[in-house]
């Protein structure tokens, strides 16, 4: 008697058995059936047909409907799910659907005739290798990449993109120069064009495949080559369960295949930064145009303008200046409305974490003081612990305020606003005050100057990647911004920095040596593994329970917790959120914390990009 084994997109790693009934001829593995569950009805993915030992057929329920005629994925795909749920926690069957879950469920097939079994095409023997390309000049990229692809004859390339507009814009493009080779997949996508896209991938071949994050599964038979484009984006990552990073599931698709993987940036993180220093990967410094340079402007009382009292006297001339000569300036700042930044300006006490010694921020109701590595919280005294003087809070002003000062200041001035709430730009402007989202409009016009107002605003976050954030932000800022004479300029009150040298000096390794040097002695990524479980929910009890389970669990193998309390920064009341960050160290057994996680019903995250 032959049954069929099912998977669901459910966080149970475990098989089910039906009877095909009247679909035996029509079911493969990798095709998706309707089936009884419990009393409900529920899609899941056929793994395998098997002969079945057990022959009461009373024991097992039937099919009710095909959805496929054919496989769905590739046996490359179906390990590359394994990958997913040992990497990242979930049940197998959570996996197999994060990569076919965005596909419809009817659709007309009107592919071509040529379709085989599921195997992979590309076993020609070749090599993983992993490179990065070092970008100076956004601009540059798309020869660099074009250049690539047209390297590659007899397989097909996958080309990833953090944004649906820059993979539509890339995907047009590649059409215009390789025609019916390139072709589109991001979620966006309409049910139809999805399915249809979905099996050209599948069925043929030297394909250009362009897309975001959901591309990283595209059913590529031959494929020899894998290009990110800004591999750190945050926009790799999936916010839903199994939280998967797709520049890493690239990376085990190359790896797996053997076959090289490039990963374009204008600024390496830390970790890419780590990577090439160890040489687990290799790098290609396009040295086009020199970088427009970085100035630091140090905020002091006697420094700052009257008028304008958020930039320095020197920031107002070098604006009005800019403007008069007619070029554009942009006021970049991180917060929309006002906010405190922790300084005392008698003595020059830096506020550190009793725990861990690293720098304390201000929480943003301005209550306590957080740090932002190992999460400890303590209330905020309003006094310096050194010299006891109160002057320890410097107001910031919000985003609405700046615009406001400098429209009255300018009244000649075109001023204009840019944040995620705003939108679009009011056509002409002289100058654009907004958060980092300004960067979008760097490579559209003429900008002369680029002011952060502070940056305490973007350093001091409880975000242990935030110096890296803001780092990384900058250099990417400076490669689009097309004018290389263009200035930029930070104000800050300690210009002393490492960060800010390293900008100003054009020295990244400055910045990568402090930051690995902390990050090696707190022991954070690279140079350890962190888990995030975050557990929401309005029922007390339920949550009670899971924090019961997790905390036996860890303590019964002696695995420290870094931090465990509510969401940090704490959330608005009526909703409980709490958090555990903990390390996985080289005994972690991932399977065992999987289960766990499945039966206990908490989702986790490894290396999550906010802890
Ligand atoms: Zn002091
Ligand atoms: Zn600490």
């Amino acid at each position: 008697m032959k049954t069929v084994e099912v998977v669901f997109d459910i966080p149970l790693d475990k098989t089910f058995d039906y009877l095909p009934g009247r679909f035996l001829s029509q079911i493969l593995p990798g095709v998706r059936v309707r089936v009884p569950f419990g009393r409900q009805k529920k899609v899941g993915f056929v793994v395998s047909v098997k002969e079945q030992e057990d022959r009461a057929v009373e024991n097992y329920r039937e099919i009710i409907a095909v959805y496929d005629g054919k496989p769905l994925v590739t046996d490359e795909l179906l390990q590359t799910a394994g990958f997913i749920k040992e990497r990242y926690f979930s049940s197998f069957g959570q996996a197999v659907f994060s990569i076919i879950g965005s596909l419809p469920l009817k659709y007309e097939f009107n592919g071509g005739t040529e379709m085989a079994g599921p195997e992979t095409l590309c076993v020609k023997g070749g090599v993983f290798s992993k490179k990065y390309i070092l970008f100076r000049d956004e601009n540059e990229k798309f020869d660099r990449y074009n250049g690539l692809i047209s390297s590659i004859n007899d397989g097909s390339v996958l080309l990833l993109f953090p944004e649906v507009s820059q993979a539509e814009y890339f995907h047009e493009r590649m059409k215009g120069l390789h025609g019916s080779r390139a072709v589109l997949f991001h979620g966006g996508l309409k049910n139809k064009e999805k399915a249809e896209h979905w099996f050209r991938m599948l069925n043929e071949r030297k394909l250009i495949a362009v897309g975001t994050r959901l591309a990283v599964f595209a059913p590529l038979r031959d494929l020899e080559n894998v290009i990110i484009d800004n591999g750190h984006n945050s926009s790799y990552r999936e916010q839903q369960t199994p939280k998967y990073d797709a520049a890493r599931t690239a990376e085990f698709r190359c790896e797996y295949l053997q076959v090289p993987l490039t990963i374009g940036e204008e600024s390496l993180s830390v970790s890419e930064y780590f990577s090439i220093a160890n040489r687990a990967a290799a790098v290609d410094h396009i040295n086009g145009r020199e970088l427009p340079p970085v100035l630091t402007a140090g905020m002091t009382r006697p420094s700052v303008d009257k008028n304008v009292q958020f930039l320095t006297r020197d920031a107002v001339s070098m604006l009005e200046e800019t403007v008069l000569k007619g070029g554009k300036v942009g006021v970049i700042h991180n917060r929309k409305g006002s906010s405190k930044v922790l300084k005392c300006e008698k003595c020059d006490n830096r506020f550190l974490c009793s725990s861990c010694g690293s720098g304390m921020v201000l929480s943003e109701d301005g209550k306590s003081l957080l740090c932002r590595f190992c999460k400890t919280a303590v209330p905020f005294e309003k006094k310096c612990p050194s010299c006891g003087s109160r002057k320890v809070g410097v107001r910031l002003y919000g985003i609405e305020k700046m615009f406001r000062t400098l429209r009255e200041q300018y009244p000649e001035m075109r001023i204009s606003r840019y944040t995620a709430e705003t939108g679009g730009v009011e056509e002409e402007f002289d100058v654009i005050v907004g958060t980092g989202i300004v960067r979008k409009l760097l490579g559209s016009y003429p900008f002369q100057l680029v002011v952060f107002v502070s940056g305490e605003s973007f350093l001091n976050t409880p975000e242990y990647r935030s110096e890296e954030n803001f780092f990384i932000m900058v250099n990417e800022m400076r490669s689009s911004i097309t004018d290389s004479s263009c200035r930029i300029l930070i104000q800050t009150r300690n210009p002393n920095l490492e960060i800010y040298r390293s900008l100003r000096e054009n020295k990244p390794e400055i910045f990568y040596a402090k930051e690995l040097g902390i990050r090696k002695h707190l022991g954070y990524p690279p140079f350890s593994e962190i888990i995030k479980i975050e557990l929401k929910g309005r029922k007390k009890d339920v949550i009670r329970h899971k924090q019961e389970t997790i905390e036996a669990y860890l303590k019964e193998r002696e695995i420290e917790i870094i931090y465990s309390g509510p969401s940090f920064p704490p959330v608005r009341k009526g909703k409980d959120v709490w958090k555990y960050l903990f390390r996985a160290g080289a005994e972690f057994d991932r399977e065992e914390f999987g289960r766990m996680a499945q039966e206990t019903g908490i989702s986790a995250e490894s290396n999550p990009d906010h802890i």
